[in-house]
């Protein structure tokens, strides 16, 4: 648990690091900056640093990466790749959604590597973007860093022995995200669709629907058994049980505040009240109950 509290508190500290007002040291992260690799098959891994978690499929055909993490991961994802032949061996990268904790590393592995997104990841990245909650910021991408491939519904790579469908679950957590099954190896990778063991973020302001995302969420449950291994965007791998837990969770948390507004109640109101004591352990690490109210009440207000 320790683990991924740190882990949960590193992914909010980096995104205020990029808050530009910051005068936040980058030494206070040096120790930060690697990568811990976990095996999930002969062929595929889970790599986490500092911002989403990456999967990794490596072969014959080169490695396929799914997200690439903050800049400032760059040099140490580098490192990271060596044992699967290094970044040279990139053939794809795939990214999950715009957010710069899965794409700044285009900056860096995009001008040898083509990208590949839904439509609207690159639409978003072609211009400045703000998440106001996090106050963070971000300039339009160089076209060496934008997905060079976009699609609209799914898109199915064949590499590596491996059937990898890439497919877009619409206006779950943002506008533009894809999840990438691998087919044969029964693997998962589902960005921010799950932040497995707390509340998640949820980019309303960009898309995002908390009830949308549940619904998302169902659909990738009816194609999952209880052997799958899924690859959070934030957080410990998870598998089937988990994801339904935090499915339960959006909508169980989504009713309550249902429940305050019809009641007549203000976000502040609701924020005072907090949530049932079912949901503490959510809170456990990244975003407070009261954040979270805020996010789900602007999600409904859509
Ligand atoms: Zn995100």
């Amino acid at each position: 648990m320790s683990d991924l509290i740190n882990r949960s508190v590193g992914f909010l500290c980096s995104l205020l690091l990029l808050i530009p007002i910051s005068g936040y040291s980058e030494n206070h992260h040096q120790a930060d900056k690697e990568f811990k690799v976990t095996q999930l098959t002969d062929r595929i891994s889970m790599l986490q640093g500092r911002g989403g978690n990456i999967g990794v499929l490596s072969g014959e055909q080169g490695i396929l990466m799914i997200d690439d993490d903050y800049k400032v991961m760059s040099s140490a994802l580098q490192k990271a790749l060596s044992p699967f032949g290094g970044e040279e061996k990139l053939t794809y990268i795939v990214n999950t959604h715009w957010h710069g904790d899965h794409t700044q590393g285009n900056l860096h592995f995009g001008h040898s590597t083509p990208i590949i997104a839904h439509d609207n990841v690159r639409a978003r990245l072609l211009t400045a973007q703000e998440i106001k909650l996090f106050n963070m910021k971000s300039e339009p991408y160089p076209e060496y860093a934008l997905p060079s491939i976009t699609y609209e519904k799914s898109l199915t790579l064949h590499i590596n022995a491996e059937e990898v469908e890439i497919l877009h679950l619409a206006n779950g957590h943002t506008d533009g995200d894809s999840v990438v099954f691998f087919k044969k190896a029964n693997v998962v990778h589902l960005g921010d669709h799950f932040f497995n063991g707390f509340f998640p973020f949820i980019d309303v302001d960009h898309g995002g629907d908390v009830l949308q995302m549940a619904k998302n969420i169902d659909h990738v449950l009816m194609r999952i058994d209880e052997k799958t291994v899924i690859i959070p965007g934030h957080g410990p791998l998870g598998d089937k049980q988990d994801l339904l837990a935090f499915k339960q969770m959006l909508e169980g948390t989504a009713a309550e505040v249902k429940k305050m507004r019809v009641a007549g109640m203000s976000v502040e109101q609701m924020q005072a009240q907090g949530l049932t004591a079912q949901w503490d352990e959510w809170a456990d690490g990244f975003l407070s109950p009261q954040v979270w109210i805020g996010i789900i009440n602007s999600s409904l207000d859509k």
